[in-house]
């Protein structure tokens, strides 16, 4: 039989800030959704990776929700409201911004792989198949986290989970949890955690605490440095990699309490806890990993994109656009990994793209 795809000229995959982002400029730019894009995307409802996030994630304690172009946060959410639940407060928002700008979002539908074919496209999915002349790629972290598989992982009878997983500290009470991690998440649910039972904090290189302010100088430079790295065909760094971690009023009081006190990471996973290099083990209930997420990519894998190093080599304004193939930008990835940088991406993005097809 022969193959059936809906064809379009450009493909959006993921509807998160950065998807969305690229859809409004699209349209904005005369693509007509439909034959000219959709944007697919593998979740229920509308919130990108927002939806899934813990409860204590509140307006008052997020770095900060950049707005969506042409509809601000606090048109769609009572943003006074500091209590309000990041994971509902946002997918609130978006929802509201797919409705207004009417965007050609298909959910759920999961894209599993991108192939090509006679100079198009051709993207299999859960549903139907679709070919299209150019891709932006928003597809976010969230569904790849980043678990190392330490030895004796399997023989552990307690609960291990990773951040993606966690909702909120009240289910470890009276658990003895190991917390996995070094990065700023680890730490606000190290936080969380401690205040209801006991941990353990375990990370793999000293904690890079720093006595500053976090600025939107010091944010730039930050994003400046993973865009240099993206450029050159490295892998993106975490932002903390570079800046550290500040010491906040949060951490101050951590650090007081005793809370902060840090022990390398172990070597071993045992049935009932965790052994280190000097043989000391330590029982617990719960092994926690703050370690991390990847950027969800592997269904671009056929396209062979990643290089030698492990990076993709970007270029374009913004470094959106893939250099060795220019019909394919990732927005949401390495400097744009944040809503301001999504939100940037997805215009530049969008513009790029339909000046190289032609459209
Ligand atoms: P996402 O929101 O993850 O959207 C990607 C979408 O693509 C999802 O709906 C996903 O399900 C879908 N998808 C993935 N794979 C596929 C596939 N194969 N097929 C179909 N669909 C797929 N940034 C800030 O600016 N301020 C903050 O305060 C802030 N706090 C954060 C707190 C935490 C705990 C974390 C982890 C991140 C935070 N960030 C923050 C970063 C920010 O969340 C993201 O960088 C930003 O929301 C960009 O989202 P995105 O569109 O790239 O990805």
């Amino acid at each position: 039989l022969p193959d059936i795809f809906y064809k379009v000229d450009i493909l959006v995959i993921g509807a998160g800030q950065a998807g969305l982002s690229a859809a409004y400029h699209l349209k904005r730019e005369g693509i007509k959704p439909g034959k000219g894009f959709v944007v697919l995307d593998d979740e229920f409802g509308p919130g990108g990776a927002w939806q899934h996030r813990w409860d204590s994630l509140t307006l008052s304690n997020v770095n900060g929700i950049n707005d969506l172009p042409g509809m601000g946060f606090a048109d769609a959410v009572n943003t006074k409201d500091k209590e309000l639940q990041a994971n509902i407060a946002i997918p609130k928002y978006y929802e509201q911004y797919e409705k207004t700008f009417e965007l050609p979002v298909i959910r759920p539908v999961r894209v599993s792989e991108v192939t090509e074919r006679n100079e198009r496209f051709i993207i299999r999915t859960n549903g139907i198949q679709f070919s299209a002349r150019g891709l932006i790629n928003a597809t976010g972290t969230w569904k790849t986290p980043n678990c190392p598989r330490y030895p004796g992982w399997e023989k552990f009878q307690g609960r291990q989970l990773h951040t993606g997983e966690y909702k909120n500290a009240g289910e470890f009470a009276g658990k003895h949890v190991i917390i996995v991690g070094g990065g700023i998440s680890a730490i606000q649910l190290l936080g969380e955690v401690s205040e209801v039972t006991q941990t353990t904090w375990v990370t793999r290189r000293p904690p890079d605490f720093r006595k500053y302010e976090f600025t939107p100088e010091l944010g730039h430079e930050a994003v400046a440095m993973v865009e240099k790295r993206v450029r050159a065909g490295l892998p993106p760094d975490s932002v903390v990699s570079v800046t550290g971690l500040p010491i906040t009023p949060a951490i101050e009081k951590m650090l007081k309490k005793g809370v902060l006190d840090r022990k390398p990471m172990f070597e071993e996973i045992t049935a009932t806890g965790v052994r280190w290099a000097d043989g000391t083990i330590l029982d617990a209930d719960v092994i926690f990993w703050n370690t991390g997420f990847r950027h969800s990519l592997d269904h671009l894998a056929p396209l062979k994109l990643m290089n030698d190093k492990g990076g993709i080599e970007m270029t374009g304004r913004l470094a959106t656009q893939v250099a060795k193939d220019p019909r394919i930008h990732l927005t949401g990835y390495g400097p744009s990994a944040s809503t301001i940088g999504a939100n940037r991406a997805g215009r530049a993005a969008a513009k790029e793209l339909i000046e190289f097809l032609k459209l």
